[in-house]
């Protein structure tokens, strides 16, 4: 089997996604997923990648992977770093992963060597349908104060919107459909105001308003994950950790920017509850450091962020031999959803699968033929060959398509 042909798909409409798709000359096609920067990522694809990999027997993975992200004797691709390349890089990996298991006839769990568990629990990251779609300029977050009146398309099918306003609401309809772990992120707001540098007293009883409202209404039936996007600094993180200690915070995800070991360290010493990173600089050697540090429990790599599955695994491994446990990202998109179903299921230590209701009962299922099934607050992988799904066809066909392709594709 040769490669025969590399294609990025992008979709204005779901803008920062961007997809990958290997083609063999036995017409398989695998498919893989990126986040962000996307116009740049596909001119790495196609500059760089594609022509190396046009000829190369796709079931290599493990050297077709180690070119493009390190090089090997050549320096392939000279000193790849932690951004555009690393997205590009993670696409094609998946693809390849996702390649394999359909020419082997086998679900990706069990390439990576069956299933420890049948299905995984998640949490709801609590963002709403059109959250992080679009290519933006500057800070992603929709950022919404309570202190601000409800937007005119308030709805209580927007999570992101039921965080600010309505906490307990959301959290008794979380419960509903039998998922009892939420993400949100109320100190962002404050965070923004003042540079993540100090924060009042004032403020920190804002931003504690929706915990304590969720509390007060399920009592300790749902778990609450605080996220802070890496927003403070540490002696303001460090007063928000002690002022939420009596919460039962499950986790902290990234509570400052994760590149000191020893402030992540300090951090944790003050934190009740997991502390959580890093999606955004979590690498191989990054998880080593601060494995060896204890300053995190849960390693929350995103595959497509971190240089694929390959990388993941190794990740995941690393976190065994420290005894801790992972939770990979996804607020990014279906292609990591249905690789992080089969990647838990196949671990040892895989806890808890990130999800996002309003993406997987939306634009997700514009873009794949299928998803992993959530039945009762966890999860189950497909069970078809490769990932389990493809891009619907539909999908090459629309009007805001922007697609490019390196040598041949069979459609
Ligand atoms: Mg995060």
């Amino acid at each position: 089997m040769k490669i025969v042909g590399v294609e990025t798909v992008q979709l204005a409409e779901y803008g920062n996604n961007l997809w990958v798709r290997i083609h063999t000359d036995e017409g398989a096609i695998g498919i893989g997923e990126t986040f962000r920067n996307p116009i740049s990522t596909i001119a790495y694809i196609h500059e760089t990648c594609a022509p190396f990999l046009l000829g190369k027997d796709p079931t290599q993975r493990q050297y077709l992977s180690a070119m493009i992200s390190k090089g090997i004797g050549n320096h392939f691709n000279g000193f790849p770093t932690r951004s555009v390349e690393i997205r590009g890089n993670s696409a094609i990996d998946i693809a390849l992963w996702d390649l394999c298991g359909k020419s082997l006839g086998k679900p990706l769990y069990e390439l990576l060597g069956g299933r420890i568990t049948k299905d995984i629990r998640i949490y709801n990251t609590c963002a709403g349908g059109g959250y992080n779609n679009k290519v933006r300029h500057g800070y992603n977050t929709q950022l919404i104060s309570r202190d601000d009146p409800r937007p005119d398309d308030f709805n209580e099918d927007d999570d992101l919107l039921m965080q600010v306003y309505e906490p307990a609401s959301l959290a008794e309809s979380l419960l509903v459909q039998n998922i009892n772990a939420m993400k949100i992120w109320p100190f962002d707001v404050i965070a923004l105001q003042t540079r993540g540098m100090e924060i009042s007293g004032a403020d920190i009883a804002k931003a504690i308003w929706p915990i304590e409202q969720i509390r007060k209404a399920v009592g300790d039936r749902i778990d609450i994950l605080v996220e802070y996007h890496g927003l403070w600094k540490l002696p303001a993180a460090i007063e928000i950790a002690r002022a939420l200690r009596d919460y039962n915070i499950y986790w902290h995800e990234e509570p400052i920017w994760m590149q000191n070991f020893d402030d992540i360290k300090r951090y944790k010493e003050h934190a009740s509850g997991f502390v959580t990173g890093s999606e955004n600089l979590g690498s191989l050697q990054w998880y080593r450091e601060v494995f060896q540090r204890g300053a995190i429990d849960v390693a929350n790599f995103d595959v497509i962020w971190v240089g694929g599955i390959t990388e993941a695994q190794k990740i995941a491994h690393l976190a065994e031999a420290y005894d801790r446990v992972i939770a990979p990202h996804d607020c990014t998109g279906p292609v990591t959803l249905l690789v992080n179903a089969h990647l838990l299921t196949a671990q040892p230590n895989g806890l808890i699968a990130e999800t996002v209701r309003s993406h997987l009962g939306g634009f997700y299922r514009e873009v794949v033929t299928d998803l992993p099934e959530i039945v009762n607050g966890r999860l189950t992988p497909t069970t078809a060959p490769g990932i389990g799904a493809d891009l619907l066809p539909d999908v090459l066909t629309r009007s805001d398509l922007n697609r490019k392709v390196t040598g041949q594709v069979a459609d």
